[in-house]
């Protein structure tokens, strides 16, 4: 696939809007130029991806999802950022490697693969730490399988299995029929999951994050049995995550606008070790804080 043209007609994300986005936007909001709101060290995510040091997060803005309780709304649907040449975000890369970082973490970064493998071209040769590729899960799988040579670590998120909550909640009724597919090619492409000689910090490998909902744990329950069923064994982590907060526009959606149970997160979890998918992470319930959203400040944009 050539991804030099692809920008004229977008079909980089599932809703194939086939704009041309040097001209105008798509659902995402996005335009050519890649903005974003933040670059530095990060320690919110999985151990073996924060580590000690911290991840390399560049936090791109827009996303190709919308959904109702967004933590991270303010850049994803609000749009907020700062404009950046490929050239200025390939010497972001560099800065966070230099800063320890134990990899380069692209969170949300879809919407501007174009410019963002060419910055990943401009310092390959320099780059010693792996690629991980963080994202909502609705991905394409024919952009996935492009990704091959550029991502070691994919870190997507599994979130519905309905197709009336994935339209209701993030307005996209094919999300499942769309993630189901990006994550097994995800997983095809990397094998089983390899740390570094001390076992600490994962090299290559997907983890699949899921969040339990309020109301939705029956649908975590299905989720949880589809991957049970379709997905090879032993060949990814769970991240199974008990941080819903109602951000954004969840009071519109009275049932979602509360966090989840103690009851909703144990049964979920329980399911989980029963099936035997317990290769992962687990939350405690009070870890639902909101240090997981860091402030979209500019910091290390430049
Ligand atoms: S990346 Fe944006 S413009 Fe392109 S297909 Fe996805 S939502 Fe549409």
């Amino acid at each position: 696939m050539n991804f030099d043209h692809i920008y004229e007609s977008c079909r980089l994300c599932p809703r194939n809007c086939r704009v041309n986005r040097h001209l105008s936007t798509g659902f995402c909001g996005c335009g050519d130029t890649v903005k974003a709101a933040r670059a530095a060290l990060h320690h919110w995510e999985e151990p073996c991806i924060s580590g000690t040091r911290g991840s390399g997060t560049v936090f791109f803005s827009g996303c190709t999802l919308g959904c109702c309780f967004c933590q991270n709304y303010a850049i994803s649907q609000e749009n907020f950022g700062k404009e950046i040449t490929i050239k200025e975000l390939s010497h972001i890369f560099l800065r966070l490697q230099e800063e320890g970082a134990h990899n380069i973490n692209l969170v949300t970064a879809t919407q501007y693969l174009p410019s963002v493998l060419k910055a990943l071209d401009l310092v390959k040769s320099r780059l010693s730490i792996p690629v991980v590729y963080n994202c909502g899960g609705y991905e394409s799988e024919e952009i996935i399988k492009e990704l091959a040579s550029y991502v070691d670590i994919w870190l997507p998120d599994l979130k519905y299995f309905s197709s009336e909550l994935s339209s209701r909640y993030s307005k996209a009724s094919d999300y499942f029929n769309a993630a189901s597919k990006a994550v097994k090619q995800m997983i095809n492409q990397t094998g089983a999951p390899r740390f570094d000689s001390d076992g600490v910090i994962m090299e290559k490998g997907v983890i699949i994050r899921h969040m339990v909902l309020p109301g939705a744990k029956e649908d975590s329950i299905r989720l949880l049995q589809w991957m049970k069923q379709e997905l090879p064994e032993e060949m990814y982590y769970i991240s199974l995550m008990s941080q819903y907060t109602p951000f954004y526009q969840s009071g519109n959606f009275p049932e979602i606008n509360r966090r989840i149970t103690s009851y909703e997160y144990g049964k979920v979890l329980d399911k989980a070790i029963r099936l035997g998918l317990d290769q992962g992470f687990m939350q405690e319930k009070s870890s639902a804080k909101e240090e997981y959203t860091p402030p979209f400040d500019l910091k290390g944009i430049y």
